[in-house]
């Protein structure tokens, strides 16, 4: 199998933690030029796939891909209609913001017509003054809302990303965000640690001395919070970022810890061949599009896997999850968990899966 990722580098503003490439851009602004670089972008890259299997699931990421018109998800549907086979595509993910789920009327039976089955919102907290110090776009009430309209919607696949580990933020605040998400009852639930990302305001608050980080007893405390909550409420935990009900874990992001092929479009974005290649298109709208418009592929990088960064991928993308690493790759097992085929990390010990993942690496 194989997957297609498109990311789509807009957003209305930025948020204070985000590193992710992408501009600032109103609503109301075309992206046609964008759009037209990723047809051509496609079509030169046709060939990517090809002998990797079926695609069985495409993903817009972002960026804020909620930002689009409906017409320019349609047209962006027909592109990748033009070029890929995508019959057999079984799970169509888009991230959405809260607040575009809310004011645009347009918005949701566009994302029906062109097939999407799952919807991934960015809601990170249920604290009105927390969601103000990260400078998202959405409040409280609109996160609650739009989770109801998309469920009115016929949305029965919804995963909703939180953060925690942030220097504001109390035992007792998070524990209340938890509570929120799970009174929601979202199919899936993505929770990430705070870092300082490069690029982000943070990252500069944090070079001037006016953030600093909370200590790693603190943010030990917050996961096992979040392990506590989500798994009472009835999620487990598959990877060491995500819980899900039964089956419904994400399909598109399994597929990357299983080094699957995945053909990534659009600024920024890494494909990989499903074996010994990856390669990356330059982080710049301007670099990407001329490049496109020149009749050439932007070109960002790319590297050949050696033997031994193929099996330290391999380690580090199995053990992060409770799948595990496949046997065949680990002699010592140590403190891991033998779970029949594979050995993994024990579910107490996720929060420092780093330090342990560096003791099977080559
Ligand atoms: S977190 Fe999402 S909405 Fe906020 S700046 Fe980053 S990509 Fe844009």
């Amino acid at each position: 199998m194989a997957g297609i990722y498109l990311h789509i580098p807009f957003c209305a503003s930025f948020c204070t933690y985000c590193g992710f490439y992408s501009e600032v851009c109103p609503r109301q602004v075309s992206h046609t030029r964008y759009i037209e670089a990723l047809g051509r972008e496609s079509a030169m890259r046709r060939g990517f796939l090809e002998g990797r299997g079926a695609v069985k699931t495409l993903y817009f990421g972002g960026g804020t891909p909620s930002l689009l018109s409906a017409d320019e998800f349609r047209a962006i549907r027909a592109i990748l209609d033009s070029v890929f086979d995508l019959g057999a595509v079984e799970e169509f993910t888009v991230e959405v913001n809260p607040e575009d789920v809310v004011t645009c009327g347009d918005l949701l039976p566009a994302l029906k017509q062109v097939g999407v089955n799952r919807i991934s919102m960015g809601v990170q907290s249920f604290c009105e003054r927390h969601l103000k110090w990260m400078n998202r776009r959405h409040d409280v009430s609109t996160a609650v809302g739009a989770f109801n309209k998309l469920r009115q919607a016929g949305f029965d696949n919804i995963s909703i990303d939180l953060i925690f580990g942030f220097a504001a933020l109390e035992d007792g605040e998070w524990s209340d965000t938890l509570q929120k998400a799970v009174e929601l009852s979202p199919e899936h639930i993505s929770a990430y640690q705070m870092s300082l990302e490069a690029e982000s305001t943070l990252a500069e608050l944090a070079a001037e001395g006016k953030y600093s980080e909370p200590d790693d007893e603190t943010c030990a405390r917050q996961y096992a919070l979040l392990q506590d909550v989500l798994q009472k409420a009835g999620y487990g935990q598959y990877e060491i970022s995500n819980f899900c009900r039964p089956g419904r874990h994400s399909r598109h992001n399994s597929a990357y810890w299983n080094r699957t092929a995945y053909l990534g479009l659009g600024p920024a974005a890494h494909s990989f061949n499903g074996t010994d290649l990856r390669q990356w298109n330059p982080a710049s709208l301007e670099e990407y599009c001329s490049a496109l418009e020149a009749g050439n592929l932007p070109e960002g990088g790319q590297e050949r896997l050696t033997p031994d960064e193929i099996y330290n991928e391999q380690i580090m993308l199995g053990l992060r999850t409770a799948r595990g690493a496949s046997k065949d790759l680990i002699n010592q097992p140590g403190i891991l968990q033998d779970t029949g085929d594979a050995y993994r990390i024990p579910r107490d010990k996720f929060f420092i899966c780093d330090s342990i993942i560096e003791d099977y690496l080559r």
